[in-house]
Order: C-alpha cells, then structure tokens, then sequence
C-alpha cells in the first residue's frame, strides 16, 4: 500500500551538526522523513575569497556529518548547482512540504534566500549567532555601533536553551540521487580535526576540570607562544558547534571558579563570544561593510598600491620577527592568534598603509575560520575604519608587542626557523645584533633573513600625520 509521506528537508548551511541544532529538529518534528542536504554551490565554492584549506575543513566536516548520519539510519544528500536549480529540482523529485535551514546574514546568503523564498517554502530558524541582529538594538530601535554598550545589552539578555536532544533514528526518503563528497585538498586534521565531535572535545579541554584553560584565559590569552585559548573558531565557522553550547559551558565553568580571577577569565572568553555577534550584527545593518569603509571620513585616504610590501608581508619576509613568524604560520596552517591577527593587520595598514581589503581578501582565502563578519570586522578595527575601531593614534610596535606577548621568543623560532640561534635579547630586532656577532650565531642580516622593509618610527610618524589629518 501507498503511504504519503510527509518530507522536509535540511538544508544544511554553517550548521554541521546533529547537538543543539534548531534548524534540524525543527524539520525532523515537522515531518516523517528529513533529506539531509548540503549543496556545492559553485558561486561560493569557486569565489576569490575561499581558499583550498577552509573548503578541506568544509568537505572533512561533512564526510563526518554523513557518517554520523548513518550511524542514525539516514545520509547526507550531495547536489552541485545554484541553490534555487537543485531545490526546485528536488521539489519535482520528492514533493517536499518545506526547507528548513538557518538564517545568515552575509549580503551574498541573504540575496540567495530572498530568490528562494520567493520560489519555494523555505523557512529559516535560528542564527549562527547567540542573539541575533534584529534582538540586541538601542532603546529607540537602531543598531549599536559601539561595542561596550552593545554587550552590556548582550549580557543581560536570556542565553537561549539548549535544544533537542539527538533522535535514535533519523528517518530518510530512500532512492535519492547524491554526488560525491569532494575529496579535501588540503589536509586539516591535524590541528584541526573536522567535525562536532572534536569540537566538542575542544570545548571540554577548554572549560571542564579544575585547571580548566578558561580559568586563566584572563591572563594568557594574549601570549603567543602559549595556548591560551579555545582555537575553537573553524568549528564555529561552519556551526560544527553551538555557541549556545559554548556559552552554556562558559557559564557552567564560571559558577565552579574558585575565586575571582578564574570567574574573570570566563567573563572575558563570554565577551568574545558577544564580539563574535556583534560583528554579525554590524554587518546584517551596514552589509558595505564587506568590502569598504564603515567610516566616510576615510574615503579620501591615500592608501599605498604597495605591491612590493604587499607580497613581503604575505610571504612573511618583512624583517619583523613577530609579523613574519605570523603570517608563516597563517599560510601553513590557516590559523593565528588574534594577537597575531592584531599585530599583522596594523602593520598592513599603518605602517605600510595597505587599504585593509587587500589584507581581509588574503585573510579570507587562508583561514579556516575565515568569516565575512569577523574578518571584516577585525580588519575595519585595527585600519581604524571600523565601527568601534582602533583609535588611529594606536599603531602597534612590532618589537614591543613581540616583547610583550613572546618574551622569550619561541613563538618567533618555531617559525622563522632562521632566527633560530638568535639570543634573547636580539630575537625581537635581529637589525641590532652587530654584525660582528651574527657570524657567530651562524646567521647574517640581509642574506638569510631579511633587513626590516621600513623604518617604523619614519612609518609610525607618518600614519600618525596623515591619520590626523582624516579624523572625525
Ligand atoms: P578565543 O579567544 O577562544 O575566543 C572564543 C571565540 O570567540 C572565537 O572562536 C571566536 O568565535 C570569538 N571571537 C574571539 N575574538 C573575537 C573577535 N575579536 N571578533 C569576533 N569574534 C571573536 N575570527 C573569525 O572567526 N574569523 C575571521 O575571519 C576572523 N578574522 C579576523 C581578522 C582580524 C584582522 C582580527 C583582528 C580578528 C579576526 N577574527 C576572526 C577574530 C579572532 O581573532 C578569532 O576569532 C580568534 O583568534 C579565534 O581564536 P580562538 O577560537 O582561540 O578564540
């Protein structure tokens, strides 16, 4: 006998997971049959923006997802194609009731939605975010522009429950046609294993235990030759975890601290969690922000077509230690500290006065985490264009941050391998070791690590002059 059955499907988006996913266990309570779909979509696979080792994580996070289907009874459906192609497509092949997937609010998602809508029954729940864009605003209804005030609002806001637990089984229509997971190019796993699983376990490392990591994450985030914090970013990328779950941990580790200081230090890893939001927020209200100025008053700026430095600094060969050691383990790992990302990105615009897209475009193409709103955000802040930016007078010492947040250096060794017999003292400024003594330490300034591209007190002094000259 025939039975109609009731399908919807998940579409599945920056949210690579089965725990606390609302997206999902609205489609599996709204139906019999959940097709689990991911879709190739050559706009965004083959975009300038998205580099080899973001989409590696990508194609490794759903060979995961697809295995944990199964375990489930169910599997992940693959199609390649404009998204309104393979869903009008499957509309004919399965008469689905609805489309369920998560909000997103990058210009690009939301026009791509908007087309969708209007076609087919799409419904959109929940956010990549802890608190919307539309749910944190200013008593007369704008958005926030300023952070501080932004997060006190932020944080007297419910964090959202916890949702629905994991079904035994998941209930799929048979017979549908999928193509391949592609093959990922460029191997991840090793420091960052793809999947909810080992995001999960991250998050454990990070806040359970009486030594847990949040505790002193205060004290040592900013250190770049410790492991202060979470590097739980690629997971929140693609939704492999929530942040509710995130918070929740955070707030779980918080009521366990045994004193001040270990509570203070969950309280600063919450807050990064509200810039992660508000940068979501900031570019839901003000989308140029993507690819310009959130400032005019820079508009005029006579930012430097550079390409020489350019490629020096994203070959990490500038002859700053600390920036070059940066942008090496970018490129060979698709991660760096913020303190990193700070460091990096002031050197770009202030001291080379770089426009700061050519940095986010490069950012982009090497992150695994790289995100349109954090990346634009993080770049707008330290150019001083940014909504709540940098001041324009805080432009960032290489040597003394390097000094400040890698005292003895190591970050710099392990990878300007170079400078690997520098002593201490030199290790931040190699330019002031006598070249007497570089022989000695097997190493010569100009011939096996470069001489500095810049002077940075002349670089320092001219941004200072011109920046002036542009503020409010
Ligand atoms: P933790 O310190 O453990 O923080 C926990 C989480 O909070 C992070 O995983 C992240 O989701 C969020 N978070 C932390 N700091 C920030 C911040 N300043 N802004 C927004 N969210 C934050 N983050 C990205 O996720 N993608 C990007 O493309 C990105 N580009 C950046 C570019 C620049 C120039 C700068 C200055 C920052 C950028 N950031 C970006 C923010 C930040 O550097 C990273 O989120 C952080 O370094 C990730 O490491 P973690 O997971 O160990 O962070």
């Amino acid at each position: 006998s025939y039975i109609a059955m009731n399908i919807s499907i998940w579409w599945i988006r920056r949210d690579l997971r089965l725990q606390d996913n609302p997206v999902f266990s609205a489609a599996h309570r709204a139906s019999d049959q959940v097709l689990p779909l991911f879709i190739l979509d050559p706009e965004i696979l083959g975009s300038r923006f998205v580099g080899r080792r973001r989409s590696s994580f990508l194609f490794e996070g759903l060979i995961n997802l697809d295995q944990e289907l199964r375990n489930l009874g169910s599997a992940l459906t693959l199609r390649e194609g404009t998204p309104l192609q393979v869903l009008s497509t499957l509309k004919e092949e399965l008469d689905y009731t609805e489309i369920f997937a998560q909000a997103e609010f990058t210009p690009l998602a939301r026009r791509r939605d908007g087309v969708i809508k209007d076609a087919l029954p799409l419904r959109l729940v929940g956010s990549p975010a802890i608190q919307p864009p539309d749910s944190v605003l200013k008593k007369d209804g704008n958005p926030y522009t300023v952070f501080t005030p932004y997060s006190r609002q932020w944080l007297i806001r419910d964090a959202p429950e916890i949702r629905g637990t994991v079904p035994e089984r998941i209930s799929s229509p048979s017979g549908v046609s999928s193509v391949p997971i592609p093959k990922p190019v460029l191997a991840t796993s090793e420091i960052f294993p793809a999947g909810s699983a080992a995001g999960l376990r991250r998050l454990a490392n990070f806040t359970e235990g009486l030594q847990a990591p949040i505790f002193a994450y205060g004290q040592r985030r900013d250190r770049l030759d410790l492991a202060g914090t979470s590097s739980l970013s690629p997971y929140l990328r693609f939704g492999m975890i929530s942040p509710n779950v995130c918070l929740a941990a955070a707030v779980e580790a918080q009521a366990r601290a045994k004193n001040t200081r270990s509570r203070e230090g969950g309280h600063s890893w919450i807050n990064e969690l509200a810039w992660r939001d508000f940068y979501i927020s900031i570019l839901f209200h003000f989308p140029h922000v993507i690819h310009s100025d959130f400032r005019e008053s820079l508009a005029a700026f006579p930012w430097r077509s550079d390409e020489d430095g350019f490629s020096r600094w994203k070959q990490g060969l500038t002859g700053f230690p600390v920036v070059d050691a940066a942008m090496r383990q970018l490129n060979q790992t698709g991660w760096i500290h913020n303190r990193a990302r700070m460091i990096t990105a002031s050197f770009l615009t202030k001291d080379l006065l770089i426009h700061w897209t050519w940095g986010a475009q490069w950012f982009m193409e090497q992150l695994i985490d790289g995100d349109p709103a954090s990346n634009s955000g993080g770049w707008q802040w330290a150019a001083g264009t940014g909504a709540d930016s940098a001041p324009y007078f805080r432009i960032f010492n290489p040597v003394t941050q390097s000094q400040k947040f890698d005292p003895a250096g190591s970050f710099i060794r392990t990878w300007v391998p170079e400078l690997g017999g520098v002593p201490d003292k030199f290790i931040h400024e190699p330019w002031k070791l006598p070249s007497e003594s570089q022989s000695k330490y097997g190493f010569q300034l100009g011939k096996d690590y470069p001489n500095p591209i810049i002077d940075h007190g002349f670089a320092r002094e001219r941004a200072l002059d011109l920046y002036s000259r542009f503020k409010r």
